[in-house]
């Protein structure tokens, strides 16, 4: 079996005789790379990771705190079990549409050693008698090829039937010449009206190992480690796919799944000097400081998984290990249709929210062929209920539907954006999904929420499961990472959690840093999660006369790479209606054709912040996109083989050394590669029919 059932807990426990000596155990993943270490040495429960031999996260501890016991030393290795576990699964709205997964599973109990003996058992409820007989708890791994997952089981003891989980000992710690890709935790209450944390931070690459984050609070996940790193430029010449990683060059990203509203979110806290990051959880000012830090379980219980990719750069973007060990919590009422819409937000601003421009906006939907239109903020107060219904009903009858902007609440920031207070509470918050459900509204956007705490951990869910009752897709903007959402929730569209398009009209610096932040995504954010950035603007400047405000620094053909590049199962691209006539007509065709999920992914090439290459294939049809933040031009030989495709054509779109975009039909040399050179801000789309 796959997912531990509560009730099953007791006859898996594992259980023998406790030795003076320090205990190791170890499992490895089916193809033999990689492979965990766990101790009792020091009376500590610790583990590590090698791969290939090499040794990734050196001996690192775990442990649990609960109000029961603090369970971090004296700690004994008492009982192991193993088993396979298998599942093959369909995703229809991320980057690979068919997974199957292969762990090998090791349970191992730590049982504290200075605790007193058990009681013996009265049979009666004693609530005032003993705290605990014990002191012990099971952790589960999973590895898997490139992947391992884990997560604590805190055992019912005696009469105790709940919880609060209060911290962790759980760590990871890096070899010495560790760098770092991660993005920090923000302070609470701060930035606008008093909305973040909201992962909306600059990341920084290739930092040193050890280095502080700025705020003190630590970073979010996903967090990406390269160890033992060159800092070259990995651009695979030969196979179109990276080859073993060699040793100076194993890649690792450190997240977690399967956070609902039974648990908080976490991230990694502030290292030590030496490379230790910590698991930590919310911070208590975060939700305007209601609400606990920890998590409040039932017992017995079990954590979300912290997942850990060890490999080349191909194993962290094709990873599917945010899925691979979650379960869907419910059915979906209705086939939930994902694709493509315009946003008339983005670059015309709060000025657009009426009904002139809004129908600009469904029209150019209509004629893109999109399925959607997204209508920010202020709907209800500048259009009213009577008017938005006779706008839904516009836009239905020109085969566009509508996904509706609502703000999360205001009591746990300043925002005043509204509709406000429509989502916090099961009573209006069903009134209005009842009025969306009347007039075939199909998705909600639903902004600034309140941070990590299992406080806003449960409303997300019951925004979701509400929503589904009415037949409602749900985005997240102003809000934490998704972790394990696209499986676990039908109608869970995308999340924000990401300096994403808004910050390049907000500011120059965005545009100036866009390529830079662009080649990250592919390898961080985007690799454990959907990622609703709204971008793909094929305006110059982000203004509504497309000549003041800030001004665009990436190609076209830029524009068109990162709408493959990013993954999102519905894209709120930035496109105008100015740009059917402005735009070239070969962007604006290939932005009609787009798709918005994907059948397979596949790392060819880049590095994080420098370029990024990806092939994705949707259908009987593969993108190969690329794009380069490094002042030196990426060049990069396409060999069709390398995605076992047969032809050897194929239909380019691109940008030119002056980032100059256009179309062309190329066909491979007689080795069957394509060479491509990509300038600095630009970007390249292959289009092949397999
Ligand atoms: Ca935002």
């Amino acid at each position: 079996m796959h997912t531990l059932c509560p009730a099953l807990l007791l006859s898996i426990l594992p259980c023998t005789v406790p030795s003076a000596l320090a205990e190791e155990v170890s499992v490895s993943s089916p193809d033999g790379k990689l492979t965990v270490v766990l101790t009792d040495a020091d009376t500590t429960p610790t583990y590590s990771v090698t791969y290939e031999g090499h040794t990734v996260i050196t001996p690192s501890p775990l442990g649990i705190h609960t109000d029961l016991h603090q369970l971090y030393t004296d700690m004994s290795l008492t009982g192991t079990k193993t088993a396979t576990v298998t599942d093959d699964y369909t995703l229809n709205r991320c980057k690979t549409s068919s997974v199957h997964y292969e762990a090998n599973q090791l349970l191992a109990t730590f049982t504290n050693t200075n605790a007193p003996a058990p009681a013996p058992s009265t049979g009666s409820r004693r609530p005032n008698g003993p705290r605990s007989n014990s002191g012990a708890f099971t952790i589960e791994f999973q590895v898997s090829n490139n992947n391992i997952a884990f997560r604590y089981i805190i055992p019912e003891e005696r009469d105790r039937r709940c919880a609060v989980v209060k911290s962790e000992a759980t760590s990871f710690t890096f070899p010495e010449s560790t760098t770092t890709f991660l993005t920090p935790q923000s302070h609470a209450m701060i930035g606008w009206k008093r909305s973040k944390p909201s992962y909306e931070e600059e990341y920084k690459a290739d930092a040193p190992l050890g280095a502080a984050s700025g705020y003190g609070h630590g970073y979010t996940f996903p967090c990406l480690f390269k160890v033992n790193g060159s800092t070259g430029q990995q651009v695979n010449k030969k196979k179109g796919k990276q080859a073993a990683p060699a040793t100076d060059n194993i890649w690792v990203l450190i997240s977690e799944t399967g956070v609902d509203s039974h648990f908080c979110g976490s991230r990694l806290d502030e290292p030590t000097p030496e490379g230790r990051y910590t698991i930590a959880y919310p911070m208590m000012e975060e939700n305007n400081g209601f609400g606990s830090t920890g998590a409040q379980v039932t017992l017995p219980c079990l954590t979300p998984w912290r997942t850990i990719t060890v490999g080349g750069l191909d194993a962290i973007t094709e990873t599917t290990i945010a899925f691979d060990v979650v379960r869907p919590l419910y059915e979906p009422s209705i086939p939930y249709r994902f694709g493509r819409s315009t946003w008339s937000w983005m670059v015309w601003d709060d000025a657009s929210i009426n009904e002139k421009d809004l129908k600009a906006f469904i029209d150019l939907s209509s004629e893109m062929g999109w399925e959607y239109t997204l209508i920010d903020a202020w709907w209800d107060n500048n259009l009213g209920q009577e008017k938005m219904e006779q706008l839904i009903r516009y836009a239905r009858s020109k085969g566009v539907e509508v996904f509706l902007w609502y703000n999360s609440s205001g009591s746990w920031n300043d925002t005043n954006q509204s509709p406000v207070d429509c989502m916090s509470d099961p009573i209006s918050r069903k009134r209005a999904m009842k009025w969306m459900q009347s007039q075939g509204v199909k998705g909600i956007k639903v902004d600034f929420w309140g941070g990590d705490k299992q406080e806003t951990m449960r409303l997300y869910e019951q925004v979701l499961c509400d929503a589904n009752e009415y037949g409602i897709m749900c985005i997240f903007h102003g809000c934490t990472l998704p972790r394990g959402w696209e499986r676990m929730y039908p109608n869970y569209v995308g999340s924000e959690a990401v300096l994403a398009s808004e910050n390049l009209k907000f500011s120059q610096h965005a545009d100036d840093m866009e390529a830079f932040n662009a080649c990250l995504h592919p390898f961080i954010r985007n690799t454990v999660g959907c990622m609703e950035f709204g971008g793909s603007a094929l305006n110059k400047h982000y203004n509504r006369d497309n000549q003041h405000g800030t001004t665009r620094r990436t190609g076209d053909g830029f524009q068109l790479a990162t709408a493959v590049l990013f993954q999102n199962p519905i894209q709120n691209f930035a496109l105008t209606p100015n740009n059917l006539t402005d735009a070239p007509a070969d962007a604006i065709r290939f932005m009609k054709e787009v798709p918005t999920t994907w059948d397979e992914t596949r790392y060819l090439g880049g590095y994080p912040g420098k370029n990024a290459i990806l092939a994705r294939r949707h259908g009987n049809t593969w993108y190969v996109a690329a794009i380069n933040a490094d002042a030196t031009p990426l060049s990069f030989d396409f060999d069709f083989s390398s995605l076992n495709i047969k032809g050897n054509t194929a239909e380019c779109f691109s940008d030119d050394k002056t980032l100059a975009f256009s179309a062309s039909q190329l066909k491979a040399n007689k080795k069957g590669i394509i060479r491509l050179t990509i300038p600095q801000n630009g970007g390249t789309v292959l289009k092949i029919e397999d």
